[in-house]
């Protein structure tokens, strides 16, 4: 550790915040400065460190160590002990190279002796530094893990090491971070270059929390926190900085968290001071006329969301909410009441669905009942013809419709809804984010001679239900309901896990589910490296089980390289009970509704995350009917990718497995990567640091409610770090 770097060390106090002097401009400018600029960096290593991702100085400081090792109690060699990790002091009292014929290869030992007894050394693959930079008579620290060795010495195979002057051991004992390993960058060079980038850089870090919330919260500034995480102090807790638990840890997560939700609340703001459409209680009855209509009443949680809703319509901010629950938690009836509020209340309302075969599905179920309301509905999609499209565009137009569902196509076709009082996006992930602001702008259109309407209300519903903690980061600008309880009388999935040596009980399985005049699905991953692979897998599967085991039974096969017109030919076809077994590459619809079909089979379901297999088995179970999953893995898996899959047997709820799954793979696996932009730390993490997402929250909400649009004096500074940080992303154009 560099002497110089020490003069970033603040008294000890309980409240050591000092927000960074510099304006925040400057800073955001200076850290944007090029590794390159470094001392010591030069064209080869920025472009090894680019390829890290290292680019700038603010990169690599925030290039954190991942682990620390206790190297502050040097022992006596006497006190060594078999099996663990430690460090000595000793003078190196022997040195040589030996040739052993057996390795075939030359090996280095030597042994260090401290006064209390020696410990050898070994090398058995000899780096050229390692030969230059050693020499007999020289005092060395040493660490490593402790092992036995020939006869009564014990000894460290490839020890660390570390020429020091004698007598220097007490500030040699420290805590060291160690970092993830740069290919072909020497760990030295890192820390060297971090140690200068600290001290140059440090008090630039923009430390622009408001006092009160540092205070609060117990934070440290920016510049003291890096210090601490890059260069422990003798005295830190070691537990808390190995569990990412420190206070300086803390800091730098905290000042993540917050900035983003406070972008998030500030989009929402932004959001609800626009003028949305308040929508009467009653209006002309139609929800009430339609709940009269059920064949069954409400789940408690259906009420609840539907009130929320409601309350939402009432306002007259624009509701913006999103829906998630598991597939088959009844979100289509909620949905549809709340359409039906609009309507009453003289509004259209627009439905959007990602496949022709979803929407055709909602259009099938939900004309019927605006036939028994006698209300106008239309379905509007690609495959309509040209003139069918022209005229159903023109009857929405005019007002004539108060009902449409629909694909793209509702946004592609030029359609204008000018009576639009409610959109509602079902499978919302499928959607970008301009796609949803293009629904919304539909209502946007009219003539000159009428003034325009007030926002419509959006309703999105997502059959991928996750955590908490990742809905506040990915919907933090939207109202969350979370639909958590079944209709009842649902049979749950039985989920079994099978392995090759049961392939053949698992087919005659799927054969008696078929005798019976079930329908099953047998899905293949789609893996993209090898799609090639995957395809032949699928198509000769297909085959072979045409020609054998399912000889008797119509089958059918849909993979990745169909056309959407061919794709959805075949799923119709399997839908009206033409094909019975259907063979799949890729992820069928989400959302698809197939009462009689009560079989899943998975192939490799090793390669799936949790969440996505939980998607597949929701396409059974959707009848009176038991159903049944079967995960068939790969021989070669690894035992914990089995016990992964064993949750799988055990786990039903979709918000249960979404919590293992983002604490087995992360964000970005879970959500896959189209998504994930908002889920991007550097250090943060969301299933670890939950608590602290939750507190960063609160503040943030608490800051703008006492400053909505960010513009006093003490904003000034969050609205630029904010705009730099997450601007693009959140896309605040506007701000700052
Ligand atoms: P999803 O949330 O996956 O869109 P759906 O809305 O399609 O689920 O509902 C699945 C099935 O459950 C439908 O057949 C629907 O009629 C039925 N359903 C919805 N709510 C209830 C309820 N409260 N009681 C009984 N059945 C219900
Ligand atoms: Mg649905």
């Amino acid at each position: 550790m560099k002497d110089e770097t020490s003069s970033f060390h603040p008294p000890a106090s309980s409240f050591e915040y000092t927000p960074t002097q510099v304006s925040p401009r400057d800073c955001l400018y200076a850290l944007q400065t090029p590794v390159r600029f470094l001392k010591g960096v030069g064209p080869k290593r920025a472009a090894q460190l680019e390829g890290l991702g290292i680019k700038t100085v603010e990169d690599l400081l925030y290039h954190l160590p991942f682990r620390y090792e206790d190297r502050r109690h040097i022992k006596k060699i006497h006190q060594a002990t078999i099996g663990k990790e430690e460090s000595f002091v000793g003078k190196l009292i022997t040195l040589e190279k030996r040739y052993i014929p057996k390795m075939r290869r030359q090996i280095l030992t030597g042994s260090l002796a401290d006064g209390t007894g020696s410990l050898g050394l070994i090398w058995y693959r000899v780096r050229p530094y390692v030969a230059q930079s050693l020499a007999r008579g020289q005092t060395l620290l040493v660490h490593g893990k402790v092992e036995r060795g020939m006869g009564a010495q014990k000894r460290i195979v490839h020890p660390e090491f570390e020429a020091i002057e004698p007598g220097a051991e007490e500030e040699k004992e420290h805590i060291l971070p160690i970092y993830l390993k740069p290919g072909g960058i020497p760990l030295g060079a890192i820390r060297r270059w971090l140690d200068q980038a600290l001290l140059q850089y440090g008090s630039l870090l923009a430390s622009f929390l408001p006092e009160s919330i540092a205070r609060r919260q117990g934070l440290m500034d920016l510049c003291r926190a890096m210090k601490e995480v890059h260069r422990p102090e003798k005295t830190a807790d070691i537990t808390a900085l190995n569990q990412f638990s420190s206070r300086a840890h803390r800091a730098i997560i905290f000042d993540e968290f917050f900035y983003l939700q406070l972008g998030l609340g500030l989009r929402r703001k932004g959001r609800a001071a626009l003028e949305g459409i308040s929508f009467a209680k009653k209006g002309s009855g139609l929800t009430y006329e339609m709940q009269g209509m059920l064949s069954f009443s409400l789940t408690g949680a259906q009420q609840r969301i539907l009130g929320e809703i409601y309350q939402d319509m009432e306002s007259s901010r624009p509701m913006q909410r999103l829906i998630q629950g598991d597939v088959g938690s009844g979100k289509t009836i909620v949905a549809w009441l709340a359409a039906l509020r609009a309507i009453e209340n003289g509004f259209q309302a627009v439905w959007m669905a990602p496949t022709e075969l979803l929407a055709e599905q909602h259009y099938r179920n939900l004309k019927g009942f605006a036939d028994r309301l006698a209300l106008s509905s239309a379905m509007l999609t690609g495959s309509l013809s040209s003139k069918e499209k022209k005229e159903t565009a023109r009857q929405i137009e005019q007002g004539e419709i108060s009902f449409v569902v629909g694909t793209h196509a509702l946004i592609q076709e030029g359609v204008q809804v000018p009576g639009m009082g409610l959109g509602i996006i079902d499978e919302q992930h499928r959607f970008g984010v301009l796609q949803r602001m293009a629904l919304q702008g539909l209502s946007h259109w009219r003539p000159a001679s009428v003034p325009p309407l007030p926002q419509p209300d959006m309703l999105l519903m997502s059959a991928t239900p996750i955590p908490r903690s990742l809905a506040m980061v990915l919907y933090g600008d939207m109202e969350v309901s979370s639909l958590d309880e079944m209709p009842p009388g649902r049979t749950p999935v039985r989920t079994r896990l099978f392995g090759e040596e049961g392939r053949n009980r698992m087919y005659e399985l799927v054969r008696e589910e078929l005798r019976r005049g079930h329908q099953a699905y047998v899905v293949y991953p789609l893996v993209e490296a090898s799609e090639q692979l995957q395809l032949r897998d699928a198509t000769r599967m297909a085959e072979e089980f045409s020609q054998g085991l399912f000889r008797e039974f119509r089958l059918g096969l849909v993979h990745g390289r169909m056309g959407s017109e061919e794709r959805e030919q075949v799923m119709r076809r399997f839908q009206g009970g033409e094909v019975e077994i259907l063979v799949a590459t890729t992820v069928i619809e989400v959302g698809i509704d197939i009462p009689n079909a009560t079989v899943m089979v998975v192939e490799h379901a090793e390669r799936f995350g949790l969440s996505q297999l939980h998607q597949l088995r929701g396409r059974v179970g959707r009848g009176k009917d038991p159903s049944h999953c079967y995960l068939v893995c790969y021989d070669g898996s690894s035992p914990d990718g089995l016990r992964r899959l064993q949750i799988m047997e055990r786990e039903n709820d979709g918000f249960k497995i979404a919590e293992a799954d983002l604490a087995l793979r992360g964000p970005g696996e879970l959500l896959g990567t189209r998504q994930s932009g908002l889920a991007d730390f550097r250090l943060a993490n969301l299933v670890r640091d939950s608590r602290l997402l939750l507190e960063a929250r609160k503040e943030a909400l608490a800051w703008l409610a006492e400053d909505p649009a960010l513009t006093g004096k003490q904003s000034r500074a969050l609205r630029q770090i904010l705009k730099r940080r997450w601007g693009g992303r959140l896309e605040l154009g506007g701000i700052g």
